[in-house]
Parts: C-alpha cells; sequence; structure tokens
C-alpha cells in the first residue's frame, strides 16, 4: 500500500524525506515505514485544501454530486471492508471482528451524510419589520482534522463525512501509531471523484505535524479527538487565529447498576462496557458503580467472566482480547495497576502484562473491587482493561458519584425502574447516557463531551453545524 503523504490527489514523500516506522502491537513485528509531514508538507497540504476549497471545486458542486460522491466511497470502502479491517487491527492491535465493525461504521457515517447533502439549510426568519430575512450555512473552510489511534479509521470519518458534506476541504493527521487505514482511504476518496484537495492526509507527529495544523492561519477549523491535555494545548495553540474547535476529549464515565436491574444483563455491560476495544475506548465505562445489596452477586459474575477474556491473538475469531496499542501504552496501563494496589483496592481478577505466542503488548482483562474516590484509579482515565469498581447505597449516592469526576463523556444505567432511569439520566452531566445498555453508536446520534470531555458533536444533524457558519442574509423591502 502507499504510505507517502496524500496531498492535491498526489502521493508524495515528505519534503525532508524524514518516515517513520508502524508496529503490529500484537506481534511486535514492524508495518510500514511511513513518511512524515513536517511544516513544509502541512504549507502544501493546507494550500491544496485552501485551493480546492476556494476555487469551488468541491463546495461549489451541486449538493446532491458531493453527496453522491460520498456515497460512491462508502460502496467502495464497502467492497474492501476486510482488507480495511485487517489494516486496522494490524495496526492497532484490536480483534479482527472489531475492525470489521469500525469500517462498517465508517461505510454508514459516509453515506449517512452523504444523504445530508441535500437536505441541510438555513431558515426564513419571521421578522417584525417584515423584510425578507433569512439564514444560510455556509461551510466553514478549511477543517483540519487530528484523530487518535484507538478507532483510526471510524473517528477519523466521523469528522470528515460531514465536514466533506458540508463543502468544507479536509486535511487529516492520523495517529503515529496508526496512520494506514487513513491512507488507504485516501486511496477510496479519490477513486470516488474527489477532487485535488478535498481530501488530504498527513502522517506525523503530534507536536510538530498535529501543531503546525493548528497553529496555520489557512486553517479555518480543527476538528481533534484526543486527550484532554492535548486538546487544552489545541486550544492553546488555535487563539492566536481564532480557529473554531471541536474537542472530543477524555472520559471516565459510570456505568452504574441499581439493585433493581436486570443483573444479568447488567453484567454483560459493565464487561463489554469496559473491556470492548480492551478499554481504549473514549466512552469506555471504566468506573462500575454498584448498589451495595447487589454488590456480592455482581462482581461473582463479573469475576467469573472476565478471568474467561484471556489476551488473544486479534485474528482468531474467539479473540475477545486485543493486544493495547503500544509498549508506552501497555507501560501507562501497569503503572495504574500498581497504584491501584498501592491506593489499597483489592485485586480481585488480572492485573498483569501478557504475551501471546511470547509476543505482543497485552494486559490482562483487570478489576478492583472496594475502589474510592481519590483513588487514581477512580479519578484518572487508564484507557486500557481496568475497571475500578465503587460501592454506594442509594439513588442520590449513586448520581453524586457519577458526577464526581472532571469528565462528562457518557455513562451507563442499568435499573428496572423507568422513573429512576429518567430521573438519574437527566441528573447526569454528559454528553450520552445509556440505559440497559452501553457503548452503542449510530451515525444519527450526535456523540460529544460535557465538561473537560470537550465541547461541539460528532454525528448527527449535530456535528453538519459545526462545519458551517451560519450566515444572516436581511433584504430591505421597503
Ligand atoms: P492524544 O491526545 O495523545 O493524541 C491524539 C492526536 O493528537 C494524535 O493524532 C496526536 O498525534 C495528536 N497530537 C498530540 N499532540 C498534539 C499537539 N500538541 N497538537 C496537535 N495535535 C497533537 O490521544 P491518544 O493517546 O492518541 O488517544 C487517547 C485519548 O483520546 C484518550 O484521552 C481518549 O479518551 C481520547 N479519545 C476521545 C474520544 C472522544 O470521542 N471523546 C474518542 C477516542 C479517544
Amino acid at each position: 500500500m502507499r504510505t507517502e503523504l496524500f496531498i492535491a490527489n498526489t502521493w508524495r514523500p515528505a519534503a525532508s524525506s524524514k518516515s517513520f516506522e508502524v508496529i503490529n502491537p500484537a506481534t511486535e513485528e514492524h508495518l510500514a515505514t511511513v513518511q512524515y509531514a513536517g511544516a513544509a508538507d502541512v504549507d502544501a497540504a493546507v494550500a491544496a485544501a485552501r485551493t480546492c476549497f476556494e476555487s469551488d471545486a468541491w463546495q461549489g458542486l451541486a449538493a446532491r454530486k458531493r453527496g453522491e460522491m460520498l456515497y460512491r466511497a462508502g460502496e467502495l470502502l464497502a467492497t474492501r471492508r476486510d482488507e480495511m479491517a485487517e489494516l486496522e487491527t494490524r495496526q492497532n492491535g484490536k480483534p479482527f471482528f472489531e475492525s470489521k465493525i469500525d469500517v462498517t461504521m465508517t461505510v454508514e457515517t459516509l453515506k449517512y451524510y452523504a444523504g445530508w447533502t441535500d437536505k441541510y439549510g438555513g431558515n426564513v426568519l419571521p421578522v417584525e419589520s417584515g423584510d425578507f430575512v433569512f439564514t444560510d450555512r455556509v461551510p466553514v473552510g478549511v477543517v483540519g482534522a487530528i484523530v487518535p489511534w484507538n478507532f483510526p479509521l471510524n473517528l477519523a470519518s466521523w469528522k470528515f463525512a460531514p465536514a466533506l458534506a458540508a463543502g468544507c476541504t479536509v486535511v487529516l493527521k492520523p495517529a503515529s501509531e496508526t496512520p494506514l487505514t487513513a491512507l488507504l482511504m485516501a486511496e477510496i476518496m479519490e477513486q470516488a471523484g474527489l477532487p485535488p484537495g478535498a481530501f488530504n492526509v498527513i502522517p506525523g507527529g503530534g507536536s510538530t505535524t498535529g501543531a503546525a495544523l493548528v497553529k496555520h492561519a489557512g486553517v479555518d477549523k480543527i476538528s481533534f479527538t484526543g486527550s484532554t491535555a492535548v486538546g487544552q494545548q489545541i486550544m492553546r495553540d488555535a487563539a492566536d487565529t481564532v480557529k473554531r474547535l471541536t474537542l472530543e476529549l477524555g472520559g471516565k464515565s459510570p456505568n452504574v447498576i441499581f439493585a433493581d436491574a436486570d443483573l444479568k444483563a447488567a453484567v454483560r455491560g459493565a464487561q463489554t462496557g469496559i473491556f470492548y476495544g480492551k478499554g481504549e475506548v473514549c466512552a469506555a465505562g471504566s468506573r462500575l458503580l454498584v448498589e451495595r445489596s447487589v454488590h456480592d452477586q455482581v462482581m461473582e459474575e463479573l469475576v467469573a467472566r472476565t478471568k474467561k477474556l484471556t489476551p488473544g491473538d486479534p485474528f482468531d475469531k474467539n479473540t475477545r482480547l486485543g493486544a493495547v496499542v503500544s509498549k508506552k501504552q501497555q507501560e501507562t496501563v501497569l503503572s495504574y495497576i500498581a497504584a491501584g494496589r498501592k491506593d489499597g483496592a483489592t485485586l480481585v481478577a488480572g492485573g498483569n502484562a501478557a504475551t501471546v505466542n511470547g509476543k505482543g503488548y497485552f494486559v490482562e482483562a483487570t478489576i478492583f473491587d472496594d475502589a474510592k474516590p481519590g483513588m487514581r484509579i477512580v479519578d484518572e482515565e487508564i484507557f486500557g482493561p481496568v475497571l475500578a469498581v465503587v460501592t454506594f447505597d442509594d439513588v442520590d449516592e449513586g448520581i453524586a458519584l457519577a458526577n464526581r469526576t472532571i469528565y462528562g463523556l457518557a455513562a451507563g444505567i442499568w435499573t428496572r425502574d423507568v422513573t429512576k432511569a429518567i430521573k438519574v439520566a437527566r441528573a447526569i452531566r454528559a454528553g450520552t447516557v445509556w440505559v440497559n445498555t452501553y457503548n452503542l453508536y449510530d451515525s444519527a446520534a450526535p456523540f460529544g463531551g460535557f465538561k473537560a470531555s470537550g465541547y461541539g458533536r460528532d454525528l448527527g444533524r449535530e456535528a453538519l453545524d459545526g462545519y458551517t457558519e451560519s450566515k444572516t442574509v436581511w433584504v430591505g423591502l421597503r
């Protein structure tokens, strides 16, 4: 596959010829050598996106035509689903079945926004004067999309699909651990007929390539998914050019089991809530809050299930726990496990690094019981397969604990009492609240954070608002 930069529908080496290595975290094997975009390459990509934007080659197309191209990109991707999913698994370490789900959602997201192109617009306003006043939604311009390594292609599509649908042009910077699926996507976008400069991909580092994109005067908006710390840095770097921002940041999401829940379903939800995607999921239900009267029963079932969840070859169809993304991430996760032990939580499952066939950066599915607020495993995002279990006594304490976090990305509630479900869903300060389910996403359902989990929304109609400016046109009639 191509591993150069993709700028204006051409593949080109970095101006400096610098490159970096991509490693398969499950086997420790070298996967690819990829060109590293430096400042001159960021300039070239932004110039290509700017030229495309201003020439009207993309935003000037009939809206339905843009939609047709995005739909075609979705169809082309669907025909290459397994190839794309294989690449995602090789660079990220997640089970192959999960990568297929990721690619399927990317196809859906492309088709979903393809359908919006000729339906999204402004309003006519009934002003007092009786003049003809309308709002138009105009594309914000050149969008820099900066994405993490956990759902490399899927999360990128949450940005490039609505941005392109709105008429913006895109410069995508994938995470340096996982640039390969973004590059394959570039090939598909070109085949789908997108004009030169509409979609560009520039792999590289965060504080170099990413920061250059954020500071670039030719970029109108940064749409970022990643850690809260980097999100804060992006806010600072974006200030000089007054850039628009969408920030999807970290989380420490509570998954709350009430005593009146369907406990079997709740335990399954607790398990997949934290261990799907190896816990490298922004919305992972990493704090399990359990009502005291059912604590022992929940823990008995959850621990028994978790002990069966052993790390495995991501390409084995029975594997439900893949490799974490890198050695560095493995070390971070293990340092949190050490902190949990030191702070006095009770380790009831997992707790160790693992290998598969003697290789790879795996971490066992890990659960700490008797966790308390103030412990690092309760307060901080770990981004790995580590669950902290906290017990509570009544609904008010459950809500208070759920909200006792700087984050507000997602939450889960398990109860058969519909009144309680609605009250608690209203009381929790988070962008998504799942009731009697967890970790479900749909292109139609907006996703994003409250508090330190960021602002702005991916997905749904709301994402389009983030890639457009509202323009008021006032026509005097007297
Ligand atoms: P990260 O913040 O380290 O990196 C994310 C991206 O930002 C990468 O492409 C990186 O190269 C780039 N980057 C790093 N420093 C930069 C800088 N100074 N300027 C511009 N770009 C820079 O995050 P990560 O480790 O790749 O991913 C894990 C984090 O992402 C977790 O905190 C997780 O919660 C978060 N995340 C959030 C969501 C969400 O929707 N809210 C989804 C997935 C992941």
